[in-house]
């Protein structure tokens, strides 16, 4: 898991300047860190208690969500950028590190009392996170954490989510 911060690129000024992006993508060419980072975050959520669904947040979250959910018997529920789920949604708009933006879930993808976490890639001021559990949140669902692999501490994101534990890997200070 030391390695995650090795892979991880800086991209000064993208998407906008004065951004540190993180590029997290050369993780995916390493298939043992794949599978040793999907591993560790599970380990760390069956600590806390057995999730029913896993919400993966489009597109980052798709890419480690199906294999955590399948590492807990759990179920895979996508949260989309608006416009992209096929049938009817509850949505939410909400403000990003850089910008604004509007998410879709379907309404039927969520059972009242199922116990949920929400996965991303990272997580920076919290407003994606906070977003995707709204969502959760009208479906009668019970969001039980959050789960990224990096964190951006200084943009103090945890602040948003409450009361939910936040899962992180790797931190930046
Ligand atoms: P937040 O809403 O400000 O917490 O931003 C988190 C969302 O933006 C996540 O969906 C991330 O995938 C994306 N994001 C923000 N900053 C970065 C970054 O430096 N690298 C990769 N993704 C990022």
């Amino acid at each position: 898991i030391s390695r995650l911060s090795l892979v991880v690129k800086d991209c000064p000024d993208f998407p906008r300047k004065g951004i540190l992006f993180k590029d997290i993508m050369p993780i995916f060419k390493d298939p043992d860190l794949v599978k040793d980072t999907c591993q560790t975050l599970v380990d760390k959520i069956s600590e806390i208690e057995k999730p029913d669904v896993i919400v993966g947040i489009e597109a980052r979250g798709f890419l480690i969500g199906p294999i955590m959910a399948q590492q807990l018997n759990a179920k895979f529920v996508p949260i989309r950028k608006k416009g992209k789920l096929p049938r009817e949604c509850y949505s939410v708009k909400y403000e990003k590190e850089y910008g604004f933006d509007e998410f879709d879930m379907q309404i039927d993808a969520l059972e009242e009392n199922d116990k949920v976490v929400i996965v991303d890639d990272l997580l920076a001021t919290g407003g994606t996170l906070e977003a995707a559990k709204m969502l959760c949140d009208k479906s009668g669902a019970k969001v039980i954490a959050h789960s990224v692999i990096f964190e951006l501490e200084f943009l103090n994101g945890r602040d948003k989510l409450k009361d939910t534990p936040v899962i992180s890997l790797v931190r930046y200070n």
